[in-house]
């Protein structure tokens, strides 16, 4: 059942329906995509990702600092979404502190690929991607600084969206590089994401960073058929392994025949979006997360020495490898000495990332490049961590850009893996970004 569908039941089908998805989740326990089962309100069931704040419940964030730690209000983001008919259901699994690309790195175990339980579904938000692959959810929501809707999304089949930056409210949402995150809709189809970013998109005094501006819903004047403009970076596409190579530039002749202009771009080497983003996540990250101290929020250390061990313990024990990788590199960059050849550096390339989009999108309006180098990987596979942030290559600039992208799914491999396509458009261009989609959606269909 679609999301729109679900829109429809009366309160006593939906109360059905919310018992068939627990008695089928309980069933595929070993997945591992949901990490709760709380439900809250009466509306149509979503389940959300473990680091957007929901009144009453505990929010983990697949970490074990935050242990015992219970939200005491909604994000933004959940009181939209109520106000349109939607409550949350069930909390999502993810990679600690939304730090992953796997979902391998959360403290209740990983999350399985619904395709092949010896996968992994793509992460940070992998638990939400899963769930609805699985058909253990309507539709999700997740959360993307770097790819973490848009690459679990192209790993599971499913639809991912990540707006433009300051479309949907950062507040509630557990901080990891706030220039970067964005709470978005991971659903079964095109139409269900625009519905549900409808519901949670909007101004909040609340995010200094959110638009302020009237927001124009875009899921009733959903077009599949409008002509596009398209760029495509060659390179880009190239550069993918062979069945997401094939399929993407099979995927562009479809286009072309079906009346959209393809218009051939070049664009700077995708290493240097790697190093910038690197630098800036990190540095964020590990500010954010100066306030996990064993003080204020959720876990803290038995029998420390005193205040500063306090610390040190509680933060020893609740954080986990990849985590402390990243506050160290992100304090690192920050430090002085290292703060211009690094962070300051890192925020020219970002500007050379913004405008070379710019330039870009002056004469398009749509650009398409693969999701992901891969289809979804093997647990285990990626040996070093620098492996899993090469996984990141085609989904980081649009974060590092501030700019909306899609990953919608268009075929598969010879394992029957799913292979996504990712969308990108200009800044505020959600409506042109989702009747492209929807075109591609109806073109595989
Ligand atoms: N894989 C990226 C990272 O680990 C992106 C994560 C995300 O978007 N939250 O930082």
């Amino acid at each position: 059942m679609t999301l729109k569908e679900a829109l429809q039941l009366g309160q006593g089908q939906l109360r059905e329906l919310k018992q068939e998805l627990r008695a089928k989740a309980e069933e595929l326990r070993e997945l591992n995509a949901y990490v709760g089962f709380e439900e809250s309100g009466d509306g149509v069931p979503v389940l959300v990702k473990d680091n957007i704040s929901v009144e009453g419940w505990p929010v983990t964030c697949g970490s074990r600092i935050l242990e015992g730690y219970v939200a005491p209000f909604d994000a933004t983001a959940i009181a939209n979404m109520r106000r349109h008919g939607f409550s949350p259901f069930g909390r999502a699994n993810m990679d600690e502190f939304a730090m992953g690309s796997s979902t391998e790195s959360s403290a209740y175990g990983p999350t399985r690929n619904p395709h092949d339980p010896m996968r992994v579904p793509g992460g940070s938000s992998g638990g939400s991607a899963a769930a609805v692959a699985a058909g253990i959810a309507l539709a999700a929501l997740g959360s993307d600084t770097g790819g973490s809707i848009r690459q679990p999304a192209a790993f599971c089949g499913i639809v991912g969206m990540k707006p433009t930056y300051g479309r949907v409210s950062r507040y509630g949402l557990v901080a990891y590089g706030s220039s970067l995150d964005q709470i978005g809709p991971m659903t079964q189809n095109v139409e269900d994401a625009a519905i549900l970013y409808d519901a949670l998109a909007g101004w909040d005094p609340k995010d200094s960073t959110s638009f302020h501006g009237v927001y124009e819903p875009v899921a009733s004047k959903l077009d599949g058929s409008r002509k596009f403009r398209i760029a495509v970076v060659d390179d880009y596409i190239d550069r993918a392994s062979e069945p997401v190579k094939k399929r993407l530039w099979a995927l562009v002749d479809e286009l072309r025949r079906e009346g959209h202009t393809i218009i051939h771009k070049e664009m700077m080497d995708a290493k240097y979006d790697i190093a910038a983003y690197y630098i800036t996540a990190t540095a964020e990250a590990a500010t954010n997360l100066q306030r996990f101290d064993g003080v204020r929020y959720g876990r803290r250390a038995d029998n420390p020495l005193n205040l500063a061990n306090l610390y040190i313990k509680s933060r020893s024990e609740g954080f986990g490898d990849e985590v402390k990788r990243r506050i160290l590199l992100g304090n690192f960059v920050l430090s002085s000495g290292y703060y211009d050849a690094y962070y300051m550096k890192a925020q020219k390339v970002r500007r050379l990332i913004r405008e070379e989009y710019r330039a870009v999108f002056a004469d398009v309006d749509l650009l398409l490049m693969p999701v992901t180098p891969t289809t979804a990987f093997a647990f285990g596979s990626k040996k070093s961590p620098l492996e899993m942030y090469l996984e990141d290559l085609y989904t980081i600039s649009l974060n590092l850009a501030g700019l909306p992208g899609i990953s919608v799914p268009v075929g598969s491999d010879d394992d029957g893996m799913p292979i996504g396509v990712q969308l990108i458009a200009d800044a505020w261009q959600e409506q042109t970004l989702f009747d492209g989609a929807l075109s591609i959606e109806q073109l595989v269909h």
